[in-house]
């Protein structure tokens, strides 16, 4: 699929197009668990996301086809009269989102396609959610600031779909950067491009194609624990607002005050503000086996110490070590998803080949590779 079959698809439905945009998915190629504790994240945007087509059609109305599913829908501005479709309610979210920051969107006809994997990790829906608010915010020239978008992306996530998100995902698909990584500190929103060049490796994702059940909410006893940390901590410091403010002396003091549990949380939390920070060192000076390195300490600690992996997460990661990948871990909240993996030119064919292999010889599940290169976020095509 490309742009002018786009158009073409627009224009079977609603004529031609005013202009044409684009919002891409997003890795996190390190700082995991970190954006609840106040610490940083470091993603960046890919090179795979939605494509939009658009123009104003005069009603009070929006028109709205989607490629992927072959699917059209018609929708109103209110919630008297919201979409029925799914994928049209990240859309309808944005519209009103805008409204209640007192932006005035008109009746629109669009079409839109995408080729970020659905639910593996990358964020696809962030990328719908970017895509349409960028390109709302150029043709109404509404002066939205990117970080506003952001939020109008979140908070549809929140209000209309009901993911309580935090602001990653959007922020890097509308402030992504070719050639950099974006650190973001997720207490201040303050950020950082950070140069990710690494020329002679490559980035891919390895989908484990598997989500776990969870049972007793295990992510919400991570954050009692990182919260019951820092409040033993903040006991004696009171600085300690986050456990991102907190190092290891610090929770050393407080052991016997903690349960084992709250302690090995907290001792992962700690390490991986660190770990984030060295790695954006060793990105600036170039150092890709330094940061691969803290990638697979990020493995181990999500594994051992936050037990957040599992079985074939933890098996992805073996066969990483096993072909001499520069680093990998899991990517995302954990129980299943993606690995992603930092690998040396040389020697991706034969991981790939034979982590597929193995994996279905352990599992019999097919995982998935997707190569992934850092890119634009969003933008105007046409
Ligand atoms: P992810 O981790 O990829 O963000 P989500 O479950 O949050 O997974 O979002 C996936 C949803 O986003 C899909 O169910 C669909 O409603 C919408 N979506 C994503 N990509 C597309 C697409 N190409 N076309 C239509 N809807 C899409
Ligand atoms: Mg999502």
């Amino acid at each position: 699929m490309d742009i002018n079959e786009l158009k073409k698809i627009f224009g079977e439905h609603y004529g031609s197009p005013q202009a044409v945009y684009a919002s891409p998915g997003r890795v996190n190629l390190i700082g995991e668990h970190t954006d609840y504790n106040g610490g940083f994240v470091l993603p960046g945007a890919i090179d795979k996301g939605m494509a939009l087509a658009i123009k104003p059609n005069g009603t009070s109305k929006i028109r709205v086809f989607s490629v992927d599913y072959n699917e059209a829908c018609e929708f109103g501005m209110n919630e008297a009269d919201k979409p029925e479709k799914g994928w049209a309610k990240y859309i309808f979210g944005v519209v009103r989102e805008m409204d209640k920051r007192g932006k005035k969107v008109e009746g629109f006809d669009a079409a839109f396609y995408g080729d970020v994997p659905l639910g593996a990790g990358l964020s696809s829906s962030a990328a719908l959610e970017s895509t349409f608010a960028y390109a709302l915010n150029d043709i109404y020239s509404l002066g939205i600031d990117l970080f506003e978008l952001a939020k109008i992306g979140q908070a549809t996530e929140h209000n209309y779909v009901g993911v309580k998100c935090g602001i990653m995902d959007q922020f890097a698909s509308l402030f992504g950067k070719k050639g950099n990584l974006i650190r973001l500190d997720c207490r201040s929103l303050e950020y950082q491009y950070v140069p990710f060049n690494p020329t002679g490796y490559k980035l891919l994702l390895v989908d484990s194609c598997v989500k776990h059940e969870l049972v007793n909410n295990p992510y919400n006893r991570r954050r009692e624990s990182c919260e019951a940390a820092a409040a033993a901590i903040r006991r004696r410091h009171p600085e300690v607002e986050f456990l991102r403010d907190a190092n290891f002396d610090m929770l050393e003091e407080v052991k016997s005050e903690i349960s084992a549990e709250d302690y090995s949380r907290a001792t992962f939390v700690i390490g991986e503000v660190k770990r984030l920070l060295d790695a954006c060192d060793a990105l600036t000076k170039g150092d890709y086996q330094t940061v691969g390195k803290k990638m697979y300490e990020t493995h181990e600690g999500l594994s051992k110490l936050y037990e957040v992996s599992c079985e074939e997460l933890d098996f992805l990661n073996d066969c990483a070590r096993r072909y001499g990948v520069t680093g990998s871990r899991i990517m995302g909240g954990g129980f299943g998803g993606c690995t992603i993996n930092l690998v040396e030119d040389a020697k991706y064919d034969k991981f790939v080949a034979q982590t597929l292999a193995d994996y279905k010889a352990k599992f019999n599940i097919d995982a998935r590779i997707y190569d992934v290169v850092i890119s634009d976020g969003a933008r105007r095509l046409e």
